[in-house]
């Protein structure tokens, strides 16, 4: 068997390193355009159970990764001057450049042929081959090749970012919020060695603008930068690395992933927002999806397939919440007013995979300083707070609603909350619109989508139904259910106008007897 894999990236690496492991004999050959020494970029962080999940499948990359990574355990929050730290999430921070070198010596150690410096610039130029990988990262260019084939798409982000260094240490994954005169800038920092750490700074395009950063040269481009984040920098200077960009966050997904004997790995195939910093994590773990699959199954026709169908549920899930996690920044406007503890409590939870009873196992303490916070808040309404994170989940509302001769009539809904009343989004002539436009009085079960035991049951009267705002709260839902800017104006029916429908929980009723 030959395999011609294109991009010597963490995907494309580590796919050859199984391969090998699994089989000596294929002949396995990597074309990287870059050399061994040169990257783009300064550290990459790995979580615990991603490092243990590696060394399960190869103990000598596991062992060189952990040898030269720096780890810790906290999440530091930087907001109005002030911080704030959760501990209990451990993560290790590693040189881009001393993980890609530990990769190319385990390649060559099982005889992998690397060639570096080399660009294809044509894919046909490699099809010499069994099976032909594109692990050439987010700008692919086999994906571009067969793109009649993959049907990608690539959801340009708003925010800038620039992914810089520094010799200060920053002992946590560090997130630092600077309102300035220019607007908002987010860093997003941790150590990766004994003497550097990364340093992405991230603003929303009016801030970029404004202070004039798109027409500065690298060297104010830092110095600009790390005069924002001074205090936080401990006075010492940004730094570049042959690699001075401001760019987009590239959202890249595709609906194929593979075409007769080429198939998509890595950034090539999907892209996760480096605010959840599992870029690299995807990366690998799809190499041990794919080479999995030739595991499992004998022939290219039949591991391509097996590749696709088990991987890409796990990825578009991920996905979803790395959107989530990019949709929050780029929204972070309207949290800053909250002080630096439930600031922080909204940022660690902002995915919607941590909530506040898993920051209640790992940092207790943390958890202790956010409850005083939330018990000194005025009341938040008739919604129990304990159960407000249902308005956060993709909950499905069961609405009953009576028809004009009295028997009940149940229909699933999408549910939002306002802090008074809860809201229903519908459109004009349905049966519930015309049910509670005619008799107001309706019933709705809320189920947590995690555990169905436990729910919100509610009853009260329909106090408003307006058209005005309902097409903007549809997008808002859409956002949470679609995990889409907008609600797809396809899924919507020709002239359908859209109500809001005011529910007053009159009487809750909650529900968690396993809890
Ligand atoms: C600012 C920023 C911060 C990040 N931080 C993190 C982090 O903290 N943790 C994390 O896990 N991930 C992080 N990532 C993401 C991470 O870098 C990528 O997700 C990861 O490297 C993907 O691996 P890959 O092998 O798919 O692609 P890449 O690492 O992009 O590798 C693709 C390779 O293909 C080569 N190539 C491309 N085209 C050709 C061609 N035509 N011919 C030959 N070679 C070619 C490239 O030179 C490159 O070496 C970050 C990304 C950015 C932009």
């Amino acid at each position: 068997m030959k395999i011609n894999i294109i991009g010597g990236g963490p995907a494309g690496l580590y796919f050859a390193i199984l391969m090998k492991k699994l089989d000596p004999s294929p002949d396995i050959t990597v074309v990287e355009r870059d050399g061994p020494h040169d990257t783009f970029g300064w550290g990459i962080v790995f979580s615990e159970k991603t490092l243990t999940f590696l060394d399960g499948h190869d103990h000598q990359t596991y062992t060189g990764i952990t040898a030269a990574s720096q780890s810790w355990d906290a999440v530091v929050v930087g907001h109005k001057g002030e911080t704030a730290t959760v501990r209990g999430n451990p993560i290790s921070g590693i040189a881009r450049l001393s993980f890609l070198n530990i990769l190319h010596a385990r390649c060559r150690e099982l005889g992998v042929d690397l060639r570096f410096q080399t660009n294809a610039a044509n894919v046909a130029d490699w099809l010499d081959c069994d099976l032909l990988v594109g692990a050439d990262g987010a700008n692919s260019l086999v994906r571009k090749t067969y793109e009649g084939f993959f049907l990608p798409s690539v959801d340009i982000r708003q925010n800038k970012f620039i992914w810089l260094g520094t010799e200060q240490p920053f002992p946590g994954l560090t997130m630092i919020f600077r309102e300035t005169d220019a607007g908002l800038f987010i860093s997003h920092s941790y150590k990766f060695s004994q003497t550097h750490s990364t340093f992405i700074v991230e603003c929303p395009p009016e801030t970029w603008l404004r202070t004039g950063l798109d027409k500065m040269s690298d060297a104010d481009t830092c110095a600009y930068l790390a005069e924002v984040f001074k205090s936080d920098l401990g006075g010492r200077p940004l730094l570049s690395n042959n690699f001075v960009k401001w760019l987009n966050f590239p959202l890249v997904k595709n609906k194929r992933w593979y075409h007769k004997n080429v198939v998509l790995l890595g950034d090539a195939l999907h892209t996760a927002h480096f605010s959840i910093g599992s870029g690299t994590k995807l990366a690998l773990e799809d190499s041990i999806a794919l080479a999995d699959s030739f595991a499992r199954c004998q022939t290219v026709a039949e591991s391509l397939p097996e590749f696709e169908r088990g991987r890409k549920p796990v990825v578009e899930k991920f996905q979803a919440a790395a959107l989530q996690s990019l949709a929050w920044l780029e929204n972070v406007k309207e949290h800053l007013y909250l002080d630096p503890v439930p600031f922080t409590y909204r940022l660690m939870t902002r995915s919607r995979r941590v909530g506040f009873n898993r920051i209640k196992r790992t940092d207790p303490e943390f958890a202790s300083q956010y409850n005083v916070w939330r018990k000194a808040q005025p009341q938040a309404g008739p919604i129990p707070a304990e159960y407000l994170d249902l308005f956060q989940k993709k909950s499905f509302g069961h609405l009953a609603t009576l028809m004009p001769d009295g028997t009940p009539h149940v229909t699933s809904v999408w549910v939002d909350y306002d802090g008074k009343h809860i809201l229903i989004n519908s459109a004009r002539g349905r049966l519930k619109d015309r049910n509670m436009e005619g008799r107001r009085q309706v019933a709705l079960e809320i189920a947590d989508p995690d555990n169905p035991d436990r729910y919100l049951a509610i009853r009260g009267p329909v106090v408003e139904v307006t058209e005005a705002g309902a097409d903007d709260h549809l997008d808002k839902l859409a956002r949470r259910y679609l995990d889409k800017d907008k609600y797809p104006p396809g899924m919507r029916f020709p002239g359908e106008v859209r109500c809001l429908y005011r529910i007053e929980p009159k009487h809750v009723t909650t529900w968690n007897p396993f809890g």
